[in-house]
């Protein structure tokens, strides 16, 4: 091998899995971060699995639950109109 040219080889590089399994291979990288590796992968595991990359089901849910409480809030609102438009109507 050529000196000088070659990235540090790291004959034991620590992997972490996102589903906390932990690995080591030979990479040129120290460590290494990772979402689905052969124990969590569906096609090893025979499971479905949604895989969940930087967060977006998070994100998702976390908009319905605002569209929801929005929505409930505008609900309130108009059974408050239509008991005052009632009361109204009663006084008449
Ligand atoms: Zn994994």
């Amino acid at each position: 091998m050529k000196k000088g040219i070659h990235p540090k080889y790291y004959k034991n590089a620590k992997v972490h899995c996102a589903c906390g399994n932990t690995f080591t291979v030979g990479s040129t990288k120290e460590y290494m971060e990772i979402e689905v590796c052969s124990k969590c992968h569906p096609l090893y595991t025979g499971k479905e699995k949604v895989i969940d990359t930087m967060g977006r089901v998070e994100k998702f849910k976390q908009r319905l639950a605002k569209k929801e409480k929005l929505l409930a809030k505008s609900k309130e609102k108009k059974k408050e109109k239509k008991e005052k438009k009632e009361k109204a109507s009663k006084k008449e």
